[in-house]
């Protein structure tokens, strides 16, 4: 199945200038969503892996049925003030400042295998940033999981040495 058929790109959001990849078509429809996951699971099954990361906020749609699917615990990484329990944040640049994005102290044990999923891999910074939590708290990072990558941008570079995985590239 074609996925990027259900990709709704949208000219101008959030600003002036920046094309957007909307995922909701995809969600929406069943068959499409379980293709999806399906994909972004086929290579995990045999890494052990024991936790898996849902980037703030799209990337818990698909994170917590990867979890599911392996049988993991489930992490939300969110923005600042989010969490209720103890955090450390990693900050990171946009195009005009920086933002930052939070992790509870406990969510990871020392040598955790971690799965760190978010919808789109663009520029690189968000997912810089959770790598850079995942490693603070002693978890090993096994994957870099994306719905979609969107090449153009190199996201790639700023998380060299990583594995990563995209089931759409743009
Ligand atoms: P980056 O830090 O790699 O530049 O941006 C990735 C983050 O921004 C992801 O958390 C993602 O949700 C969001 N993002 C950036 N561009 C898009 C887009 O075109 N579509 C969607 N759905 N999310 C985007």
């Amino acid at each position: 199945m074609p996925l990027k058929k259900y990709i709704r790109d949208i000219q101008d959001f959030p600003k002036p200038g920046i094309g957007f990849k909307d995922i909701t078509p995809l969600l929406l429809n069943p068959i499409a969503r379980k293709e999806t996951l399906h994909l972004l699971i086929s290579n995990l099954k045999d890494k052990q892996i024991n936790k898996v990361i849902g980037v703030e906020s799209r990337g818990f749609f698909f994170g917590i049925l990867i979890a599911e699917e392996l049988n993991a615990g489930f992490i939300p990484v969110r923005k600042p003030k989010k969490l209720p329990f103890d955090t450390i944040s990693a900050s990171y640049d946009l195009e005009y400042g920086t933002d930052t994005l939070e992790i509870h102290i406990d969510a990871i044990q020392k040598g955790d295998k971690v799965l760190i999923h978010d919808d789109v891999l663009a520029t690189g910074g968000t997912a810089k940033a959770v790598c850079e939590l995942v490693e603070r708290l002693g978890g090993e990072i096994v994957q870099c999981n994306f719905l979609m990558e969107l090449s153009f941008l190199n996201g790639r570079e700023k998380i060299a040495g990583k594995p990563i995985f995209s089931a759409i590239t743009y």
